[in-house]
């Protein structure tokens, strides 16, 4: 999985060609080049940069039903990082991401 902070470096050297030029490279080699793409073709360039795009997901996989469980809380699919009150106790708002590894929580 690309993390976030490799895709803020990715991100800030982009802008920095985007101000200060290719040096004379093709687009498609700073591309690759910038993005760590496996290798300088065009596929691997289109693979790398759907790859950085495409942000990796998880499920609530949370068990209300389960012996002690809470109300609300989180497990994740991915990373299986778990969000819970110990009380018992209802949790109130929303996982829009994991805590833990990051990945996007869809339903
Ligand atoms: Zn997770």
């Amino acid at each position: 999985m690309i993390s976030g902070s490799e895709c803020r470096e990715i991100a800030k050297k982009l802008r920095y060609a985007a101000n200060y030029g290719l040096g004379g490279l093709s687009l498609q080699r700073n591309l690759a080049e910038i993005t760590k793409a496996e290798g300088v073709s065009w596929r691997w360039v289109m693979r790398r940069l759907a790859d950085l795009i495409d942000r990796p997901t998880c499920r609530n996989v949370y068990d209300e039903t389960e012996m002690g469980a809470c109300e609300n809380g989180f497990e994740c699919s991915e990373c299986g990082n778990r969000v819970e009150d110990l009380e018992h106790c209802c949790i109130t708002g929303t996982f829009n991401y994991c805590p833990k590894c990051g990945r996007e929580v869809v339903s």
